[in-house]
């Protein structure tokens, strides 16, 4: 049986990039499972929730209930974070963005892992462990990042299955990914693994511009003892200029677009599923 999942976050109001997202493992799966991915607490709100439920329904999809909420899973995340801190892959990080950015200018160079996320460039994983202590014991903020070359020493090489095809899994472009941030016991990386294994997801289907995240998830797993879900990333849907929809964008929201008076097959049209 294969079960797959849409999983928003809910910082603004759908639009025709996440209707495509949402059929399109709605039609793969043989059970479909819905996930809100509220752990950005500053950005989610709880009205783009049910904005969510009724923009899905509109569009004839139904899932499984309860619906998975993120910002209620917070000891499940402690316990995999617990157990990455046990295998001794993981370090504090008290940089600010500025410091990072600050680092990569010195550094000369700056690596990216796309999409704008700079390459941490791992400034505090040479730190000893007293610095750390004394650091912590002073009350700076901390976030948890992953040491991408420990925990692979562990792991040994991966692979993920993309479409049915093997993939290699190297997540070392990305760097040492955050793991838990600042203000919260996890971030989208670990959230997201701990996640498909809980709702046992055997099939991720998301787009492509979160292709480059699935090394690094692939590793997670396996450190964690996870089963390995398959993944099929799909194209983006592009505006009319040919660029990604954004949350700002508001006029092509499925409300906005219902409210024209649009309906569900005009929207099936539109994105050509
Ligand atoms: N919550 C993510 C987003 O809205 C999707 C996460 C995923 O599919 O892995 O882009």
């Amino acid at each position: 049986m294969i079960v797959t999942r849409f999983a928003p976050s809910p910082t603004g109001l759908l639009h025709l990039g996440h209707a495509f997202a949402a059929i399109t493992a709605y039609q793969a799966g043989d059970d479909f499972l819905l996930r809100i991915e509220d752990i950005d607490a500053s950005r989610s709100r709880e009205t783009f929730i049910e904005a969510i439920f009724l923009d899905l329904k509109w569009l004839g999809l139904s899932w499984d209930e309860p619906v998975m909420r993120q910002s209620r899973r917070l000891d499940a995340y402690r316990a995999a974070l617990d157990q990455l801190s046990q295998q001794g892959v993981t370090y504090p990080c008290f940089c600010t963005r500025a410091d990072i950015a600050r680092e990569i200018a010195r550094a000369g160079d700056a690596p990216h892992a796309g999409d704008d996320a700079q390459v941490y460039p791992g400034t505090c994983r040479a730190l000893s462990a007293n610095v750390r202590q004394a650091r912590i014991a002073a009350g700076e903020a901390y976030a948890i990042r992953l040491d991408v070359q420990k925990a692979l020493a562990l792991t040994g090489p991966l692979t993920f299955l993309e479409q049915g095809q093997p993939r290699d899994a190297d997540p070392a472009p990305g760097g040492d990914v955050v793991i838990a941030r600042k203000d919260m016991p996890t971030s989208y990386h670990l959230s997201v693994v701990v996640d498909d294994a809980a709702q046992n997801v055997t099939l991720v289907t998301r787009g492509e511009d979160l292709l480059a995240a699935t090394p690094v998830q692939r590793l997670l797993q396996a450190l964690l003892g996870l089963p390995e879900p398959q993944y099929a990333h799909h194209r983006l849907v592009l505006d009319r200029d040919g660029r990604k929809f954004s949350k700002r964008d508001t006029t092509i929201t499925l409300k906005a677009l219902r409210d024209m008076g649009k309906t569900p097959a005009d929207i099936r049209a539109r994105i050509a599923v």
